[in-house]
């Protein structure tokens, strides 16, 4: 097929990479130029603007940070957009947003496919992604070998927007277990512990934790491999919230979350692993 692919950060440009890899005819662009030009070495094309991009295309991806981003990215394409193209929409943007870019899809004369993808740097760079996709059927099973390009698996819901509901669900989780980790951590430190004893007492135990291992030695350390940015936290921590108050929920640790989260970003750690939340536990210096 051929694929433009709007976004080659830290999950989009592995992705890319493996859609061409599969033998698909991929353009790629990025905001950033110097982040889409490696992938030419993997028979990608780079395109210097998002409308040349998807001159062509029969199917366009979004991996961009948030919906703001993604709005505004496909109105720059819509010069070059084709009749019927899917629209592989997989970046994490929430309901509100969805919504709109729905209306975007409707307004352009693309096909919506709500799939935002589950797993991080490490999974998407082995093509080892799950994928939560919604749509109308016969959308969401095009997509299928662009999603068995990057994924081990993937997971059909319903109409669009019922993908990015189970992916704020997931991320919750994901925020909460973060967040528990990186507590423990520093209660453990504060107490004068060495903290690596609660990762050593806790593994192969009930309370394991694949977060625990990936991410837990690199907080005690300060130093974690970005893999998915601590803003980009943030951002879903708000986007759970929002989905909160929309569905009148009373959830205790969403305002909490977002609280560290934030706090973490205001320390500088914005742009680092959404592991350094450990920070917001620690002693101010
Ligand atoms: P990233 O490396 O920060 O990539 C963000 C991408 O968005 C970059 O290509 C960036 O361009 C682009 N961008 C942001 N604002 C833009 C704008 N106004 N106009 C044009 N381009 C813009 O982040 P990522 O980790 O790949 O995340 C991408 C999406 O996947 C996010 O929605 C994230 O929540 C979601 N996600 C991430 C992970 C993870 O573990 N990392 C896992 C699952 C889902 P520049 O390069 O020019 O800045």
């Amino acid at each position: 097929m051929r694929i433009s692919f709007l976004g080659t950060g830290i999950m989009g440009a592995p992705m890319a990479r493996h859609l061409a890899q599969a033998g698909h005819d991929v353009t790629v662009w990025n905001r950033t130029a110097g982040k889409a030009r490696p992938l030419a070495e993997h028979g990608a094309t780079v395109a210097q603007d998002p409308a040349s991009a998807v001159r062509g295309a029969d199917v366009l991806v979004t991996m961009l940070t948030d919906g703001a981003a993604v709005r505004d990215v496909v109105r720059q394409a819509e010069p070059g957009i084709g009749d019927g193209v899917l629209w592989w929409q997989a970046s994490t943007v929430g309901i509100a947003a969805t919504e709109e870019l729905v209306g975007l899809a409707g307004q352009q004369g693309l096909r919506y496919v709500d799939a935002p993808v589950l797993g991080t740097k490490g999974p998407a760079e082995e093509g080892k992604l799950t994928v939560l996709a919604a749509g109308e059927p016969d959308d969401v099973e095009a997509c299928a070998p662009l999603f068995d390009a990057v994924a081990i698996k993937t997971i059909r819901l319903g109409e669009a927007g019922e993908a990015t509901r189970a992916k704020l669900v997931l991320n919750h989780l994901v925020l909460a277990v973060t967040d528990s980790i990186a507590e423990t951590i520093a209660l453990a430190e504060g107490l004068g512990l060495d903290p690596a004893v609660f990762l050593e007492a806790i593994e192969g135990g009930p309370l394991d934790l694949g977060y625990a291992k990936l991410k837990g030695p690199g907080m005690i350390k300060g130093q974690l491999p970005v893999a998915f940015p601590l803003k980009h936290a943030l951002k879903d921590a708000e986007l759970v919230l929002e989905a909160a108050r929309r569905h009148d929920l009373d959830l205790g640790l969403a305002p909490t979350l977002r609280d560290r989260f934030q706090r973490a970003a205001d320390a500088g750690h914005a742009d680092a692993d959404m592991g350094m939340v450990v920070e917001a536990s620690r002693p101010r210096r």
